[in-house]
């Protein structure tokens, strides 16, 4: 059995094409029993993926391509516009909850161009989780890509050690001829330190004949035309980054079965239920021994509570003045103050098409 265990929605938004129906239909049309769901960052698609998987006879499994800070999710240095991309999975509820704590942190406090989780977070959260290593913007991949085995390796014994047997080496194959060492690195790392391989495909549409309009989409999220030769593209066989076969995906490799079984294995392991339906509160951490008023007074959550929180958040601005904070923060793209080199720079790597630089970068897109 395979499964897809690396898949972007709309939700990866600008960056994904797939509407989670059609994924869906596309799933049950290939005998796909399981699919899991790995936008950039965000759960927005989680719900919507679960039930659409559910009506279907599917496994839905849950999960982000998280972003993560190279060091203190709280820094805000040049470098950090480029985090780590890393694939994380709910294996079990527990780990459900702490994806949802992982994202909402990272658009709290790790925020900066995207949001990102660190080191910590993930320490504080692994619970119920399954890690693989990442596309080519992962730590790993990006000391392979740059001669630091060493490095690949320490990073590599840093998550085994973490999320024990639930870490795998994460093997893509885009048809990326510069990736070839890259490969050949993982499977050695791989060998190295006793880590399974898992094989995945960086599924951003659902049909090859997608891909035009993947094309388009990147063009909007990177502020090019199609007409530009030296843009940002889906790097490899732009063609490739669809929801292939189980037969398409062990044809992409044929030497290493066991990467395929294991995605297989995987989504096996994956027990999520998400209940519906129901009203749930958050717990509060209140003292025992009080009055229903008083345990609402204490949990902060009685309606006067509320209504002071509100207020004292917007206090002072109008909701213009609100939104023009906003739109005046660095989360924004303004091609008058970003330089065309900067934004690809930032682009690589946030997309999955990194590290491929266009060889010279025309002037004209600002
Ligand atoms: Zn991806
Ligand atoms: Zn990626």
């Amino acid at each position: 059995m395979f499964a897809h265990l690396h898949t972007h929605t709309e939700f990866s938004l600008l960056d994904g094409l797939s509407r989670i129906p059609q994924l869906m239909d596309r799933a049950v049309e290939l005998g796909q029993q399981a699919i899991g769901l790995t936008d950039h960052g965000v759960l927005y698609g989680a719900v919507q993926f679960y039930k659409e998987a559910k009506v279907r006879g599917i496994k839905p499994i849950i999960g982000i391509e998280a972003y993560v800070a190279q060091g203190s999710r709280h820094s805000r240095e040049p470098q950090d516009k480029q985090p780590y991309h890393l694939t994380l999975l709910a294996k079990n509820n527990a780990g459900y909850a702490n994806l949802l704590a992982l994202s909402t942190k990272s658009h709290l406090e790790g925020y900066y161009y995207k949001p990102r989780i660190d080191r910590e977070l993930l320490e504080q959260h692994r619970d119920g989780l399954i890690a693989l290593s990442g596309c080519a913007t992962s730590e790993i991949s990006r000391h392979l890509l740059d001669g630091r085995f060493d490095a690949a390796v320490n990073t590599a014994r840093y998550y085994q050690q973490l999320f024990g047997g639930d870490y795998y080496i994460e093997l893509q194959e885009h048809g990326i001829t510069e990736h070839e060492p890259l490969s050949r690195g993982l499977l050695r790392l791989a060998e190295e330190t006793g880590i399974a391989v898992v094989a995945t495909n960086d599924l951003h549409y659902v049909k090859p004949e997608d891909a035009p309009f993947q094309d388009v989409l990147l063009c909007i999220g990177t502020n090019s035309t199609v007409q530009q030769d030296d843009r940002m593209k889906m790097s490899g066989d732009p063609a490739c980054y669809y929801l292939k076969s189980e037969d398409e995906m062990r044809a992409l490799f044929p030497n290493h079965p066991e990467a395929i079984d294991n995605a297989g294995r995987i989504a096996e392991m994956c027990d999520l239920t998400l209940e519906f339906g129901r009203v749930q509160l958050p717990k509060a951490d209140v003292p025992p021994g009080l009055s229903a008023d008083e345990r609402a007074s204490a949990s902060k959550v009685s309606p006067a509570g509320i209504r002071a929180k509100l207020t004292t958040r917007g206090a002072g601005l109008t909701t213009s003045s609100r939104w023009s904070g906003r739109l005046a923060s660095p989360t924004t793209f303004s091609s008058s103050t970003i330089s065309p080199s900067t934004l690809v720079s930032a682009a690589s790597s946030w997309l999955c098409v990194a590290p491929l630089p266009p060889r010279s970068f025309s002037t004209s897109l600002a």
